[in-house]
């Protein structure tokens, strides 16, 4: 299962993952780092970990699924765009 880890060490907060991902802060959310949720709607196009800057994001198409994505539902609906 597919699942998106982002170093906490390297992660600067920089936001770069929400410009570059197609579906933005559908997945994306930053705080004091950043974090990729929703991932049913990635495109696993790994657009995010290239352009980190920190090299920072990990796109592992076969990942342990459950074990470390939390699916946090905290899907804004009326904010979907693209
Ligand atoms: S682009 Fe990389 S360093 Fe910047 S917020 Fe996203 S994960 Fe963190
Ligand atoms: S792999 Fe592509 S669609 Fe998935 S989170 Fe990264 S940039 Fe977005």
């Amino acid at each position: 299962m597919l699942q998106i880890l982002v170093d906490p060490e390297k992660c600067t907060a920089c936001g770069t993952c929400i410009d570059a991902c197609p579906k933005g802060e559908i997945i994306w959310h930053v705080d004091k780092i950043a974090h990729a949720n929703n991932l049913e709607y990635c495109h696993v196009c790994t657009i995010c970990a290239s352009k980190c800057p920190e090299d920072a994001i990990l796109v592992d198409r076969n990942g342990p699924g459950d074990k470390k994505v939390h699916k946090h539902e905290h899907v804004h609906g009326d904010d979907l765009f693209s």
